[in-house]
């Protein structure tokens, strides 16, 4: 029964009956716009919603999504990579980390290259099954590769906070963190600075609802103020995404620029104060953090605070972790596509030499990834 009413709920937010009232409604205000305008869905999770259910064929001309960098498999570069490669090679180690990243490939190769030659490199779905792995291996050190926005943070924390707690003494970190608004800030700063050669403009942004659970909707409010892009903090679902889209449409026709929410479901504009608060506990920001594709941004990344620096894997092992930075294959251009300056087709080997099963960058590896999206859905774009 739970699951039929779960069912339902589900369903009201895909029906294709309020997409079509919704692309209308997009459609009446679009005429009144005096220009086109682009609007950025930061988050790769978004991405996939938009391509999965056909979105940009109900949006008319002048209303045009660009993808953005929100998918932290996408953004990790290969240095870090080549750490957590690395480091499942010491000795008595377990490299432990999240869903896609074990696929992506490092200049050694992937972790799963890694584990086929032998290491004990593990995924989970949680942070916190990194106890169970360390309580059931005591002579071993559990290494948390840990990724992810400010969705992923919490849990991180949540784990250092039970490690800690339980006096744990096999479990270490290595913190590959990242914040969204400092990279939203990066990509219409570095726009501006090169705004010759860079080819887009990003008018307004749909930013992530599940981010704002944790942090708020309050995270963007600069950027109505400062730079003049309306944010509306948006779901997942097809019709929370239209309703979003449609919401900036009106500001523009009714030239006002603000934040605003559409999943008032559960987004505040506080946020998860206890969750921030954890966060605050253990992280630091670090002043640059070098995200594949963009380079450094300022204060997007963290780091675990001084006072817990004994279960900081970066610092443990950093003789013997490589610190030089990587760049990406030259054909590949991952790096626009994530600051939304080019769409995948775009790329020259996009479904030929750079495939799902044969990914040459991670916005193809990652299954929130805009290629691994366009890939898979295309059609349904394009037919
Ligand atoms: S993991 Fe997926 S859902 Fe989460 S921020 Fe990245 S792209 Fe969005
Ligand atoms: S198709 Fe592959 S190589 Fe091209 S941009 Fe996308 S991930 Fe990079």
């Amino acid at each position: 029964m739970a699951e039929l009413e779960l069912k339902n709920l589900y369903d009201d937010f895909r029906d294709g009956k309020t997409l079509k009232a919704y692309a209308r409604i997009i459609a009446e205000d679009a005429e009144k716009l005096e220009r086109p305008i682009n609007i950025m869905e930061v988050c790769g999770g978004h991405t996939h919603s938009i391509m999965k259910f056909g979105l940009p064929q109900l949006m008319p001309e002048n209303i045009n999504f660009i993808h953005g960098p929100g998918c932290p498999v996408c953004i990790m570069p290969k240095e870090r990579i080549d750490h957590a490669y690395v480091l499942s090679q010491q000795p008595d180690v377990i490299l432990v980390t999240l869903g896609d990243m074990i696929k992506v490939p490092g200049s050694n190769g992937s972790l799963q290259d890694a584990r086929a030659k032998g290491a004990d490199v593990r995924f989970v779905y949680s942070p916190m099954e990194c106890i169970k792995i360390a309580q059931e291996n005591p002579d071993k050190t559990v290494i948390f590769f840990a990724i992810g926005f400010e969705t992923t943070t919490p849990m991180t924390a949540v784990l250092l906070n039970q490690v800690i707690q339980q006096d744990i003494p096999n479990i270490l970190f290595h913190i590959n963190h990242v914040t969204v608004p400092e990279v939203m800030k990066e990509l219409i700063d570095s726009r501006d600075v090169h705004v010759d050669s860079y080819n887009n403009k990003i008018d307004a942004f749909l930013g992530p609802s599940h981010v704002s659970v944790i942090a708020g909707s309050k995270i963007y409010e600069p950027f109505p103020r400062e730079y003049g892009r309306p944010v509306v903090v948006s779901g997942f679902e097809p019709v929370d995404v239209m309703e979003g889209i449609s919401m900036i449409v009106k500001q523009f026709v009714e030239k006002r620029c603000e934040l605003e929410i559409q999943y008032k479901r559960v987004v505040t504009e506080e946020g998860n104060l206890n969750a921030q608060k954890l966060i605050d506990t253990y992280f630091d920001k670090v002043s640059l953090f070098r995200w594949r594709g963009l380079g450094n941004v300022p204060d997007s990344g963290l780091k675990l605070k001084e006072a817990f620096e004994k279960y900081d894997a970066e610092i443990l092992y950093k003789d013997v972790l490589p610190i030089a930075e990587i760049e990406d294959h030259k054909l590949c251009i991952c790096g626009d596509i994530l600051r939304g300056m080019a769409k995948p087709p775009e790329c020259t080997i996009f479904g030929t030499a750079c495939k799902p099963t044969t990914p040459i960058g991670s916005c193809m590896v990652s299954s929130e990834g805009a290629c691994a999206a366009y890939y898979k859905y295309g059609n349904l774009i394009t037919s």
